[in-house]
């Protein structure tokens, strides 16, 4: 069965895409915590960062590098931004399809709860 995020890259939900590379989009979370909150999704499916291969080693490069580019275009080069990847229960993964999550706008607390 496909995930939300899969049925968003095949267009099938709607969402507000923010850029999008051949092997990646970017799209704002639907319940963002941050006033800057968007998620960086690999097209092919990867259930999470646990389960990448090294044949993944060039797509989880391209997801950080684009993670840095959506926060310089939503205006978090200068003030900083946050990047989390949940892994699992424990991390708070919710969708089985690995995301980068990009956050900002606000400072961020550190360790997270
Ligand atoms: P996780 O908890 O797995 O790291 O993050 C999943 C994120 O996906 C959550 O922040 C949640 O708000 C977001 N999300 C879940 N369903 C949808 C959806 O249908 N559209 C969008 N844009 N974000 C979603």
């Amino acid at each position: 069965m496909k995930t939300v995020f899969e049925k968003i890259i095949d267009r099938e939900l709607p969402a507000d895409v923010v850029a999008e590379g051949d092997r990646w989009i970017a799209f704002r979370d639907i319940h963002p915590a941050a006033p800057a909150h968007v998620l960086v999704v690999p097209k092919k499916p990867i259930a999470r960062l646990a389960a990448a291969t090294s044949a993944e080693q060039g797509v989880l490069g391209e997801l950080l590098l684009a993670a840095a580019e959506v926060a310089r275009r939503e205006g978090l080069g200068e003030s900083g931004f946050r990047i989390v990847i949940n892994n699992g229960p424990d991390g708070g993964e919710t969708v089985p399809h690995l995301h980068v999550h990009v956050l900002g706008g606000r400072a961020m607390n550190w360790p997270p709860g």
